[in-house]
Order: structure tokens, then sequence, then C-alpha cells
């Protein structure tokens, strides 16, 4: 599949989000909110849902949240337009609450559908929705975080959401810091393993579409 290819199928799926009345976050939405980004990064975060400011303008992680991840991303080298962007759900909930399981369910299609296209090496998940969705576990985002979880030939690896670094401080800012080093770090370790067995390919995941559509998140 070229760039091309991927950057038109994620424009029909945001159409689709667009239109999608499958959960009540349709009803009560400014409008949905896909993503933000290279379709074609080997760095991709998932967060939780669209907040207020998110719901406005349309993209994902904008306003104060969004700041502090454009800062992070600076410090380990990378822009905003090198990364992929997008969240657990698409619509905004009330007043800002958690995503209901029901809302998630018929929602992470789109998501399943997005981490087959962007195939990204490394999917960093923020906070504890994105990190339970993915790694299909109940344990918290605190012991989760900074781990390295091979994941359908890729790696996630959790960290904190940067809503929640805002409010907890300087230490949680620190920790995300760590954690986006780690990704860094093992994107330079997945290309140096590439290039020293001559196989550029083998960064990107081999895909199974079918397979993985199926089984992300089942
Ligand atoms: S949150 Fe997802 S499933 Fe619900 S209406 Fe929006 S796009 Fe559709």
């Amino acid at each position: 599949m070229t760039d091309l290819d991927v950057t038109m199928l994620l424009g029909e799926l945001s159409r689709a989000a667009e239109a999608c009345r499958a959960c009540g976050l349709g009803e009560g939405r400014i409008q949905s909110v896909f993503s933000d980004g290279r379709p074609t990064a080997d760095l991709m975060f998932v967060g939780e849902g669209p907040g207020k400011n998110e719901d406005l303008e349309g993209l994902p992680f904008v306003g104060k949240a969004g700041k502090l991840l454009n800062h992070l991303l600076g410090e380990v080298g990378l822009e905003r337009a090198d990364v992929y962007i997008s969240n657990v759900v698409k619509c905004r909930p009330p007043a800002n609450r958690d995503p209901l399981p029901d809302e998630i369910a018929a929602c992470k299609h789109f998501l399943a559908d997005q981490i087959r296209l962007v195939d990204p090496a490394v999917v960093m998940t923020m906070g504890n929705f994105s990190t339970k969705l993915l790694l299909k576990t109940t344990t918290g985002i605190t012991r989760m975080r900074g781990q390295v979880v091979p994941w359908w030939n890729r790696i996630v690896i959790p960290t904190f959401h940067p809503a929640a670094a805002l409010r907890n401080g300087p230490k949680m800012v620190e920790t995300m810091r760590t954690d986006f080093q780690l990704a860094v770090d093992t994107i330079s370790l997945k290309r140096a393993q590439a290039d020293s067995v001559g196989q550029a390919s083998e960064l990107p995941a081999a895909a199974d579409s079918e397979s993985e559509q199926l089984g992300f998140f089942t």
C-alpha cells in the first residue's frame, strides 16, 4: 500500500467517523475528532477522547494538554507533524466524563483501522483507557507506564495522559519525559536491527490485516 493509499483510506475513515452515530456521543458533539499528524508515522499516540477544545477545533490534543504533548515531543527531537495522534473515542463525552464501555466498544473499530493503516513501530498509549484497551489489562497506568510491551508485531509503551500530568505536577511530567525518550530509543533500535539484517521493511509490522482487525481489541 502506498502512502497515498494510506492517506486516502484514513480520510475515508475520518469521514465515516464524522457521519457516525453508533453511540450516544455522536449526538452531543460539535464534530468528531479523528486524528492529527503524519499518516505513515513510526510513532503513534492514543489518548482517551476529545475534550472541549478538541471538539471545537476538530483536532486531538489542543489546549494545555496538547501544549505539553508538543513540548515533550520537542524535547526528544520530534514535532507534532512527525507522529500520528488519535483517541479511543472520536467524539467528546459530555462534561469531559470518562468514555463508557459501550461507547468504547462502538468506536474501537476506528482505532483498529487507524493502527492497521498507519502501521507504527511504536504505539504510546496515554492514560488508562487506551492502555487497558490495547493491552487487555486491568492494571492501572501507574504500574504499566514505561513498559515495553510487544503487541501485534509492534511495541506498545504506556505513559501518563498529559492532562493527568498537568494536574499532578513536575514529577509526572518528568516520568513522561523518560517514557517519550524510551519510545524514540526503541524506534532507533528497531531501525538499527532492520538495517543490520538489510531488511528495511522490518520496522513496520508484517501486515496480516484480517487477523489484526479481528484480534486487536477482542
Ligand atoms: S464516539 Fe465513535 S462510535 Fe460514538 S458516535 Fe463518535 S465516532 Fe461513532
